[in-house]
């Protein structure tokens, strides 16, 4: 066979080749058998319940007794799809004297989840830790509309809410304690 018809041939390519497959054929089929000897990691949802990691982004809840509507959230959230409605109430002087407060009473806090891409700011950004994250994610909608959850439904989450991680025991004091724990001025 001349040099051109040997490159064409690929029989002649790999006949010299043979003692070279046998182990990796043999590696792969041990590799297979392995993997089928191991223990599947899918959940069968929703006939088994996935196991989440307790901080999953699933949906928001609000603790609106926390909520100043400061509209922080709302301006933050990079999608809008936050929407705040207040009003303020002023609350009498309680002595002789005193002057009136005034303070924002909150009348419609919503988060439309058709739009939300779960990047968390809102959460973040909020000063009165008045949203949490609930690893909650059952609550699909056949109509998009009904994916906007109004402050009672978002309220509803907060009993889904896992309770915050323990603290490390070794981990800093905190500035605060630290500040609070210093003995006055002047005295020893
Ligand atoms: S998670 Fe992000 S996108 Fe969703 S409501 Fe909060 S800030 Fe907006
Ligand atoms: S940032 Fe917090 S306190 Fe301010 S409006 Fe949003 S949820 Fe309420």
């Amino acid at each position: 066979m001349s040099e051109s018809n040997a490159a064409k041939d690929p029989s002649s390519r790999t006949r010299g080749k043979a003692p070279g497959i046998l182990p990796g054929l043999l590696q792969g089929m041990v590799t297979t058998a392995k993997s089928a000897l191991r223990p599947t990691h899918t959940a069968e949802y929703p006939h088994a319940e996935p196991t989440l990691p307790p901080r999953s982004r699933g949906v928001i809840a609000l603790l609106e007794e926390n909520c100043t509507s400061c509209m922080l959230c709302a301006r933050e959230c990079p999608d809008w799809c936050i929407y705040i409605d207040s009003h303020k109430e002023t609350i009498p002087a309680t002595t002789p004297g005193g002057r009136d407060r005034q303070r924002n009473v909150l009348d419609r806090f919503a988060i439309d989840f058709s739009l939300c891409m779960y990047c968390g700011i809102c959460v973040e950004v909020c000063p009165f830790d008045a949203l949490f994250w609930s690893p909650q994610f059952e609550y699909a909608e056949y109509d998009l509309r009904d994916l906007l959850h109004e402050k009672e439904r978002l309220g509803g989450w907060m009993a889904t809410v896992p309770p915050p991680p323990a603290l490390d025991p070794a981990a800093a004091e905190p500035a605060e304690v630290t500040a609070a724990n210093r003995p006055e001025r002047g005295r020893p």
